[in-house]
């Protein structure tokens, strides 16, 4: 399994936004700007069949209309979404907002398919989603990959919860929002993901979602078990 952070930052920064790439076909999430991340990373989205979207915040879905048309010029023309209930909903009214004249167009000619299951395959992993608690938006959900008795784990934006907890003491390596020097009632903090590290010695923790100051902070901390990747980090698992 490989696994490229795309984004590590937060919107507010010049890092790309919170996103990975796994085995070069399935994006977990794609914020706004996703399509030129990839191209400056020398990726092209035509070939990525499978994007989980984890909620529906625009720094996590707002890509959608560009990948779409995309793909609706691309030889391959398979396009499956993972997410909850209101994706299609969501992503269809985006998709109009961007190319109101080629709406139907593009629909007729990409081979969509969206998944609302809570487990599912992809490629040859068996993956889980998991709710997990992001303040008002709800639903919001992390993603848990399983190949090989490994886990895998991504938990989108999220406050530290149970199901975050549970993430960490199962998962070999977790993906893990840490916006905040200090967690709140919407993204965890430094503080929060010092806690789970010491609880779970066996995880490895993968930050991201970070504000600058945050990243600076985390660095100077040298928690042995945190990785703070920049963009375009690989982990081979
Ligand atoms: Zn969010
Ligand atoms: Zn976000």
């Amino acid at each position: 399994m490989k696994i490229r952070v795309i984004g590590s930052g937060n919107i507010w920064t010049g890092y790309n936004s919170a996103s990975y790439m796994i085995d070069d076909n399935i994006l977990v999430d794609m914020p706004n700007g996703m399509c030129k991340y990839l191209f400056r990373m020398g990726i092209n989205p035509r070939e990525i069949e499978n994007v989980l979207l984890t909620h529906f915040h625009g720094d996590h879905y707002f890509d959608i209309p560009f990948y779409f048309l995309l793909k609706s010029k691309a030889d391959n023309k398979n396009v499956n979404i993972y997410c909850s209930k209101e994706g299609k909903r969501k992503s269809q009214k985006l998709l109009k907002l961007a190319f109101p004249n080629s709406v139907k167009r593009i629909n007729d000619t990409i081979n969509l398919n969206y998944v609302y299951d809570d487990c599912f395959k992809v490629n040859n992993y068996n993956v889980k989603k998991i709710l997990v608690n992001h303040g008002r938006m709800k639903p919001a959900y992390g993603y848990i990959f399983e190949i090989n008795n490994h886990k895998i784990g991504f938990t989108g934006d999220s406050a530290l919860c149970y199901n975050v907890e549970y993430m960490a003491s199962i998962c070999k390596y977790l993906f893990c929002d840490c916006t905040y020097i200090k967690g709140t009632s919407k993204h965890m903090g430094i503080d929060n993901i010092q806690e789970l590290s010491k609880n779970n010695p066996n995880c490895k923790f993968v930050v991201s979602h970070m504000e600058d100051e945050t990243r600076d902070k985390l660095k100077e901390e040298k928690i042995e078990n945190i990785i703070i990747p920049e963009d375009n980090y690989i982990i081979k698992i």
